[in-house]
């Protein structure tokens, strides 16, 4: 038996839902996830009905494995083990396996993926197919046509013709046929064509899955949400459970429509609201409230509060985004003056990945640790980043080939691509360009023109040589004839550039700021190898979906970047509503995710430019904060009594120090900055640039 009575009302009603469909539209934090797993252990251990035949669905594996975990937990009964937890991915693919050929080897991993289709942009002559961010932006394409049951002759790509982009298409089809192989993609698509032709599977399939769960609904797309119909029917004992307010994949092809159009196509099904919410404090869940209201594609409803008032809700505008990373390092580091406050209490959310580029630098001269959640890649891999400093190496060292290479035709300077292979492996390759090739006069005049260039850069500040590239040496025109070329839009691009010039300012040389590019690349290597594992959490919204910390600091709430120029600079009216509004859904997550402290920070200016604030501060109706001007970063140092180098050196193994909240411990291991710790309560590693601090951390 399984006691419900720890739930309210409408849980212990969805609970208790045992035939037909039903879906349960919830609010953040409502409890959605303790619903699915105490349904499944009350459909098992109450009504009797058979573990093999549940299936409950989730979108990635660690989530489907907390379901499992936490249904196991509710009971030790051994029969909630044989419940199938899997995600869309796991499941349909075990069922093409039971009826097709395809076996585990089939599986065409992820970086052979990436690897095939550089291949082919290449053999294609496409442009930076070499590089990472096209040949991601092409498979996500690939993969958005799939998932969308499209016709790829009806899709349009943003950075390839669509002559091109049908050809990619074909060439990938093509050699995973050959090699019998099949990536995560088609793993959806067979499984609904198997299901749809093939009669007696189907009905094996439905034999087998009589009682469906699914959580997180709201992230379905199409594939999915149509062999999720084809596999229910004609029982329909479906359940869902998903937040239409918290759908943010659009461009995987997941839309909100789909559990609007729940109730619609099957038929009486119970619709229940978990309204209560038991994360936030009421002033986070008003200011969220006020903000989604303005949706109109949406169910109506009102969340309530469990934790009562007493939540900081403020928003700030610093001048730019320096002082606004400023701010918020101050504000942890005064948070964390106090007891029991932890750096993992702390997340600063943005909308793009670009935005997390003056937090690392702020944040690793305040000796703040921090963790990116998202993508190992910074800006400066960015391949149009890479030309910029292509540029600027070479000022360094005019014999570096390899950065010649990358920049000598952008812009176009008339040299063939047979010409730069013959050279390429030369000992100075501007050299033998034009003293080995048979050059036209007018080429090699601009050849020379181009060094003399480039060897007057080094004279200037880094922020000046960068400055200097767009304009004089024209890369900005370059940028802006690609995108044309490709009937894209060049903001995108254009921003990468004003990011890569605003992350130089504070460099007095060319050697300084590259150097600096190296320490920030290593320090992020390091954070995601999980060295650094209690740090401030920087996420985008994207990623921070489900998460929940103590407070939460969303920066850069713009016009412009949150909603995001590409949301709403486009003609189509009924297409720019929809995408406004699926941006301001990414805005209600990032709120929802506080518990206790939310900081919304609009910065005044961006790029040298006046910045408007988001329209969604005015949304959600947020009171503005005097703004604490004075951020004085020397101050800020001294004020937390960082210790100097000689200190942390003269910490040897054996040590007795005495932590804030840990309280007293051995040193036992010692790696550079990286210390391991044995406390009471087990051993941590600490790092002790960041964490030796006077205030937090002594040695006795
Ligand atoms: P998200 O929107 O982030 O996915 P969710 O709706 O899935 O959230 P859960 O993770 O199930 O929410 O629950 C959020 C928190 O609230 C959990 O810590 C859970 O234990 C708690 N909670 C849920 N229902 C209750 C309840 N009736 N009484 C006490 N705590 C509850
Ligand atoms: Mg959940």
């Amino acid at each position: 038996m399984i006691n419900i009575d720890n739930l309210n009302d409408n849980q212990q009603k969805a609970v208790k839902h045992i035939d037909g469909p039903c879906m349960v539209l919830a609010g953040p934090g409502s409890g959605k996830t303790r619903v699915i797993t105490y349904r499944i252990a009350n459909l098992v251990l109450n009504e009797n009905i058979k573990p093999t035949n549940i299936l409950a669905i989730s979108f990635t594996k660690a989530s489907s494995l907390e379901m499992r975990n936490r249904a196991i937990s509710l009971n030790n009964d051994f029969r909630l083990t044989k419940v199938t937890y899997g995600t869309f991915h796991s499941v349909f693919f075990r069922i093409l396996r039971h009826f097709t050929n395809y076996g585990l080897d089939s599986i065409f991993e992820e970086k052979l993926k990436r690897m095939c289709i550089k291949t082919i942009l290449k053999s294609l002559n496409i442009e930076n197919a070499d590089d990472d961010e096209t040949v991601g932006q092409v498979i996500n394409e690939i993969s958005y046509v799939k998932n969308e049951l499209m016709d790829r002759i009806d899709f349009t790509s943003e950075i390839l013709t669509s002559d091109e982009f049908s050809k990619v298409y074909n060439l990938y089809e093509e050699h995973k046929s050959q090699l019998n192989k099949i990536d995560f993609d088609d793993m959806l698509i067979k499984t609904y064509h198997l299901l749809k032709e093939n009669k007696r599977a189907l009905e094996m399939v439905r034999g087998v899955y009589k009682y469906i769960l699914v959580d997180e609904f709201q992230d379905v797309n199409k594939v999915q949400f149509e062999v999720l119909k084809l596999i229910s029917n004609p029982m329909n004992n479906i359940f869902v459970v998903g937040d239409e307010d918290q759908s943010i994949y659009g461009f995987r092809g997941s839309r909100p429509d789909f559990l609007l159009q729940f109730e619609e196509y099957f038929n009486g099904a119970e619709k229940i609201v978990l309204d209560i919410n038991y994360r936030s404090k009421n002033e986070i869940i008003e200011v969220s409230n006020n903000l989604i209201q303005k949706n109109n594609n949406r169910y109506e409803k009102i969340i309530k509060c469990s934790q009562g008032k007493g939540a900081k809700v403020s928003y700030i505008s610093p001048d730019d985004a320096e002082e606004e990373a400023l701010f918020v390092g101050k504000d942890i580091l005064e948070e964390m003056k106090k007891d029991y406050v932890e750096y993992t209490d702390f997340a600063v959310i943005y909308r793009t990945n670009i935005q997390s580029r003056a937090l690392v630098d702020v944040f690793m001269d305040l000796r703040i640790p921090f963790v990116v959640k998202d993508s190992i890649i910074t800006i400066y891999d960015h391949w149009a980043a890479q030309d910029i400093l292509a540029y600027l190496r070479i000022a360094l060292d005019p014999k570096s080939n390899k950065d010649w290479v990358r920049i000598i035709n952008k812009p176009f300077r008339y040299i063939s691509k047979d010409n730069i292979n013959l050279m390429k492996e030369e000992k100075d390759f501007i050299d033998a360009l034009i003293n080995k090739c048979d050059l036209h006069p007018k080429q090699v005049k601009t050849i020379n023109d181009l060094e003399i260039d480039i060897s007057y850069l080094k004279t200037l500040t880094p922020k000046n040589a960068i400055s200097y590239i767009r304009s004089s040496l024209d890369y900005d025109r370059y940028i802006l004839d690609y995108c044309s070329n490709r009937k894209m839009k060049a903001t995108g691009l254009v921003e990468i550039l004003n990011e890569i010039e605003s992350s130089s300012t504070n460099f007095k040389t060319i050697q300084e700021y590259l150097d600096h590019i190296e320490r920030v690349k290593a320090e992020i290597i390091d954070n995601r190898n999980n060295k650094q594992s209690d740090g401030v959490i920087f996420t985008t919204m994207h990623s921070a979906k489900g998460l929940e910390f103590k407070n939460v600091y969303i920066i850069g709430a713009n016009e412009g970047t949150i909603p995001h120029e590409k949301s709403y600079d486009i003609d189509d009216e009924e297409r720019k509503n929809e995408q406004i509004e699926e941006e301001r859904r990414l805005m209600y997550v990032a709120i929802t995710r506080a518990e206790e402290s939310l900081y919304i920070s609009s910065p005044l200016n961006k790029y040298g430019k006046k910045a408007t604030k988001s329209r969604f501060i005015d949304d959600a109706k947020t009171s503005k904060e005097e703004y604490r001007k004075k951020i004085e970063k020397e101050n800020m140092i001294n004020g937390i009594n960082v210790l100097t180098k000689d200190e942390i050196d003269s910490i040897t193994i054996g040590d007795k120090i005495y932590h804030k909240r840990f309280k007293e411990g051995t040193i036992i291991q010692k790696d550079g900055d990286s210390l391991k710790i044995r406390f009471e309560d087990g051993d941590k590693t600490l790092n002790a640039r960041v964490c030796l601090t006077k205030k937090i951390m002594c040695k006795l």
